[in-house]
């Protein structure tokens, strides 16, 4: 043999482990297949958080190999024994995860197969799939089969790229930017002022409208806001509403705003990342009226469709003002266009991505929609019944929520006592644990929020979380 041909032989012995055989592969499974069935089943019963003064200890070193069976112990405990546990029906602050099996099959099949799903011409199959499932979610919210769309890793990216859009679509540039204005509330997610800033609109005019006692836009403070910045000579351009606020669950009123939005040639953006899936619920359909209207909309399947984390949906009705930006050809990609069909890698900052569609794909496959609805209903039912019972337990709750957020506090005499009385309460409640509820500032009064999202909660766990309350209240009180 050459020495070229040895060395080659080298290479191959030493980097073989890269592909396990059946046997290894086998007892890999069986070994991560014993740790789900534990975690999962012990789910039920562990704390929705864990406040200690420990932190998480790795051993990893790149130069040292260690077993599965080590290595599975050591994520067990430093995931379980510290901070939240997301994937637990007690975690219902912030907008709780969820994270439901056969999503984590999906992305196991999607590893393992590796489908390059940024390209027709490299995985129709893979993108043919995601196509399919961005025309289910545009045929769920009334948008047209021309609309494009997106299966982003998440409701950040999903409204970067449409905010890109309305951005391009109206032409917002150079010395246009500082008079350009943008109209939302207060309670937008977070995520949209950074997307203005990333996406070079940082000095643009923003307009927070003021809310009704529901938290909600009020249009007649944008209408007139509307009316004034055109008649002073600025350049309205973008209105945001939002289909369930983080923060209240507060629905903005949508066909208004995409009246106005179209009066005043403005892109109408609708954020529904959090709250756009209980549009699937007949009764609750009427709350998102003119969402249909949307010059783009942001949906997130990790919140509302119990996924795990990594999938938001981006849709905008006008392609080209997505194009503008994303579609790109170069020559190494030369063979990779002219057929037609519409590229991930044309409506998003990503060419490689992940293959995130057979998360969210395969499970409605195996279970259909029914029971997703179902257990959206079941958590609009669970908040109602939650607020009822801290009624009598002498809290107050916040205004009828539009969805499954809400809130409430301790009343005492005055503002002061009241706000040092729940806040030392909510302490109490996360040293405690067994369930999770996280704290925001309304109005100047502290309250503690309740964010019913989990596919995992359900009514024992707001009666564990009652017994919680109850119990700290005792020591409090
Ligand atoms: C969660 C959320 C976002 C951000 O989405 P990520 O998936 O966390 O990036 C945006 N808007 C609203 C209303 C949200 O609730």
């Amino acid at each position: 043999m050459s020495s070229l041909e040895e060395q080659i032989k080298i290479c191959e012995e030493k980097s073989s482990v890269l592909e396990p055989n059946q046997e290894i592969r086998t007892d890999w499974f069986s070994q991560i297949q014993q740790f789900t069935h534990q975690y999962i089943d012990e789910l039920q019963d562990a704390k929705a958080f864990i406040k200690t003064e420990a932190q998480p200890v790795y051993d990893f070193d790149p130069e040292t190999t260690f077993s599965l069976e080590e290595t599975l112990a050591e994520l067990r405990h430093n995931f379980n024994d510290f901070g939240l546990r997301a994937s637990s029906g007690g975690h219902v602050g912030y907008i709780p995860g969820g994270g439901i099996f056969p999503a984590g099959l999906g992305d196991l099949l999607a590893a393992v197969t590796n489908e390059y799903a940024g390209m027709y011409f490299g995985s129709p199959g893979a993108v043919t799939l995601e196509n399919q499932l961005l025309d289910w979610v545009k045929s769920l919210f009334d948008f047209p089969e021309e609309a494009v769309g997106n299966l982003t890793s998440g409701g950040s990216i999903a409204n970067l790229i449409a905010l890109t859009a309305a951005r391009d679509a109206k032409g917002i540039k150079n010395e246009k930017v500082p008079n350009a204005v943008v109209y939302m509330t207060l309670q937008v997610h977070h995520c949209i002022q950074k997307a203005l800033r990333i996406i070079g609109l940082g000095d643009v005019v923003i307009r927070y409208i003021p809310m009704n006692d529901r938290h909600q836009l009020d249009i007649q403070f944008l209408e007139k806001q509307l009316q004034l910045d055109h008649d002073n000579h600025l350049q309205p351009f973008l209105v945001i509403g939002s289909a369930g606020t983080t923060d209240t669950g507060a629905i903005d009123p949508l066909e208004d705003m995409a009246v106005l939005s179209k009066k005043f040639d403005c892109w109408f953006h609708v954020d529904g990342a959090y709250g756009g899936f209980f549009y699937l619920l007949e009764n609750l359909k009427p709350l998102f009226k003119g969402i249909e209207k949307a010059d783009s909309l942001v949906v997130d399947p990790h919140k509302g469709l119990f996924l795990p984390y990594g999938l938001g949906v981006v849709l905008v009705k006008n392609k080209d003002s997505v194009f503008h930006s994303h579609h790109y050809t170069a020559n190494y990609m030369q063979d990779a266009y002219g057929d037609g069909t519409i590229n991930p890698a044309d409506v998003s900052p990503e060419l490689t991505k992940h293959f995130r569609g057979l998360r969210l794909w395969l499970p409605i496959k195996l279970l259909g929609i029914a029971p997703f609805k179902a257990c959206l209903e079941e958590k609009i039912l669970l908040t109602h019944y939650f607020r009822e019972e801290l009624v009598k337990l002498g809290f107050v709750v916040g205004p009828e929520p539009d969805l499954s957020v809400s809130y409430f506090y301790y009343p005492k005499d005055n503002l002061k006592q009241q706000n040092d009385f729940n806040r030392s309460f909510h302490l109490r409640l996360i040293q405690d644990g067994s369930v999770f509820l996280s704290s925001s500032t309304i109005d100047e009064k502290f309250v503690i929020r309740m964010a019913i999202l989990s596919f995992r909660t359900k009514k024992r766990t707001i009666d564990r979380a009652l017994d919680m309350i109850r119990s700290q209240l005792k020591i409090e009180n």
